[in-house]
């Protein structure tokens, strides 16, 4: 049985991605600084560390084949623009440590989760922006914080493999959501927060929306990010590949879609003081089509339909619905 390590398998993607490696018949060791917090974690070994520490590292990759590593001190557009030095620094001590042991301790492969916050904000302008192929990752000027962060370790993933001869392969990934991710507290990103704000609004209310709304994105559905991931990782594809969908939807277009399929109306009170990122970002999608034959495939209807369901359903149980408006 191949033996793989899961970092951040509390966290959103890695937790989908532990249960994903275990049903595809791995032995799967989980770790992170955390608790899964919604459901148990499908692991067969979950290991709570701080992987900022290098000993917690080097002992969660002794025996283990290849290593995902998603683990990242991570939240919505309002957390990773609020705390540059404090991302940065955690997350610079966690992925160098993390390709450190993984090479003293003779992992064959290596993956990391990048992100579209690595491309330059200059191409990301205008809301109608032209999707960003992987070379235009340079010249550089990312996301301050994060995005250097990520850049910083796509490169240090490069030279681990030409000078040590570790295999580390790179996804980009763009606006990841679903169920069984955190959708309250301050971490959670937009298709979250904006379910959560429509199951908690009484039909005829309103909600705020952050920035004018026609900021514009790209929305991938977790269970086609697990599979991107795991087809990457079989590949021989060595450069940074984005993994996203090249639907552009407008901030707005997703409050319109949500609040559709809760059948609410709501109105919408725009925030343009509230941090908004980019002004549009999309992935263009020729190299992974190209390299894996493949590309997410769930549509935002769907995707968003499970997403909502779930969220719903955690408010219900947590008793935070609020009560029918009466009719008549
Ligand atoms: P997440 O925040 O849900 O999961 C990250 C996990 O890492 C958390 O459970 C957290 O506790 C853990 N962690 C943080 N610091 C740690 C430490 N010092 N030691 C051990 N564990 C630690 O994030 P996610 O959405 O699942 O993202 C997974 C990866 O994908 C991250 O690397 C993230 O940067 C990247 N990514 C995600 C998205 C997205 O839309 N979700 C987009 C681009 C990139």
């Amino acid at each position: 049985m191949r033996r793989v390590l899961v970092t951040g398998a509390a966290g959103f993607v890695g937790h989908h991605l532990a249960r994903y490696l275990v049903a595809r018949g791995y032995w799967v060791r989980g770790a992170d600084l955390v608790s899964p917090r919604f459901e148990p974690t499908a692991a067969h070994e979950f290991l709570r560390v701080d992987l900022r520490r290098w000993e917690d590292c080097q002992t969660v990759t002794r025996g283990i084949d290849e290593v995902y590593h998603l683990a990242a001190d991570m939240g919505g557009i309002g957390y990773i623009t609020a705390y540059h030095a404090e991302v940065a620094r955690n997350n610079v001590l966690i992925n160098t440590h993390m390709l450190e042991a993984a090479r003293e301790n003779s992992v064959r492969r290596f993956f990391f989760a990048s992100s579209a916050c690595v491309y330059p904000q200059g191409r990301q302008s205008t809301a109608d922006v032209t999707p960003l192929r992987e070379e235009d990752a340079y010249p550089a000027d990312p996301e301050e914080g994060y995005g250097w962060e990520k850049l910083f370790t796509e490169k240090l993933c490069q030279y681990y493999a030409e000078d040590f001869g570790l295999q580390t392969r790179v996804a980009r990934f763009h606006n990841v959501y679903g169920p069984v991710g955190i959708y309250e507290g301050g971490r959670e990103k937009a298709p979250a927060a904006i379910c959560r704000k429509v199951v908690l609004a009484r039909n005829g209310e309103e909600i705020e929306v952050w920035g004018d709304g026609q900021q514009t994105r790209s929305f991938m559905y977790v269970d086609d990010c697990v599979e991107g991931i795991f087809r990457l990782m079989q590949s021989e594809y060595r450069a940074p590949l984005n993994l996203g969908t090249d639907r552009l939807v407008t901030v707005d277009e997703l409050v319109d879609l949500i609040c559709g399929m809760a059948g609410k109306h709501l109105a919408k009170r725009h925030d343009p003081g509230k941090p908004q990122g980019v002004r549009g970002r999309n992935s263009d999608n020729s190299r992974l089509r190209q390299v894996l034959g493949w590309e997410p495939a769930i549509s935002l209807e769907d995707g968003l339909e499970r997403t909502y369901r779930w969220i719903e359903d955690e408010l219900r149980k947590a008793g935070g619905l609020p009560a029918p408006t009466k009719v008549g």
